[in-house]
């Protein structure tokens, strides 16, 4: 899960901190991206809080399609906090080494197994003061665990939800906590377990960095971005996919 890195739709002062939508609004917007997927879960693969935490710290400044190759091996060496300390800082690192920032990872992975071992039984703490207190959690982190791990409704930012929030309105803010803080205000006690989920899944796959899709956003009505993107021209061959048509020959083969 990548971090936000900068602001590319900085709030006008008076929207910090306050959502520009109205309740009702923001009721539809999380009701649509909920009818539209009822059971949103994260896309990093894992077998239990111990491997989904492993999975969140490697996924800084990484896809999660990168975390879940590398988390494939070394998934099969290590699982637990005992055999990840066994398995040890140098190996760690060469099984992960096509993610950024591996080293620091792979020195991380083996520094909070051992913490976990010696004063949390070599179980994962419900409790974000003592996840936070691991190395290489942060916030983010810990939201993602409590909420994935153990059912808490702790809605984790990152540059996606980010984006989403400020170009939307929903929850305007300079900085990922100013962000999260709003949410927790606005979002409906029913979808604040989803709401990171489908806010991640709204701007990984719609609400693109570079070029929303907003022809075919399911919450466009409610959103206030002022540059909406036009659905584009229909190509020769009817769709809208911006494709040539094929060639007649090719076509009739
Ligand atoms: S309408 Fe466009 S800018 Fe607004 S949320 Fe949808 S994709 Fe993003």
């Amino acid at each position: 899960m990548a971090t936000p890195k900068r602001e590319p739709h900085r709030p006008a002062p008076r929207d910090r901190g306050a959502c520009a939508r109205s309740p009702d609004e923001v009721e539809r917007f999380f009701a649509r991206l909920a009818a539209a997927n009822p059971q949103p879960a994260t896309e990093l693969r894992y077998h239990d809080p111990f491997t989904l935490l492993v999975a969140v710290v490697l996924s800084a400044q990484s896809t999660d399609a990168g975390v879940n190759r590398a988390t494939r091996e070394l998934f099969r060496h290590a699982r637990t906090p005992k055999e990840m300390v066994a398995l040890g800082e140098e190996r760690i690192a060469e099984i992960i080494r096509t993610l950024g920032l591996y080293r620091n990872k792979a020195k991380n992975l083996v520094a909070l197994s051992r913490i976990l071992l010696e004063r949390h039984g070599g179980e994962v703490p419900r409790s974000r003061e003592a996840l936070e207190a691991l190395p290489g959690v942060g916030r983010k982190t810990a939201n993602v665990v409590l909420n994935e791990a153990f059912g808490e409704p702790t809605i984790a930012v990152d540059t996606h939800v980010f984006r989403v929030c400020n170009r939307t309105g929903l929850a305007p803010g300079r900085t990922p906590r100013e962000v999260e803080e709003t949410l927790a205000r606005v979002v409906p006690e029913r979808y604040r377990r989803g709401a990171h989920h489908w806010l991640i899944l709204l701007g990984r796959y719609t609400c693109k960095a570079r070029r929303p899709e907003c022809w075919r956003c399911p919450v466009a009505d409610i959103c206030r971005h002022p540059d909406k993107t036009p659905a584009p021209a229909p190509s020769p061959r009817g769709d809208r996919s911006g494709r040539p048509a094929p060639k007649a020959s090719a076509a009739r083969r």
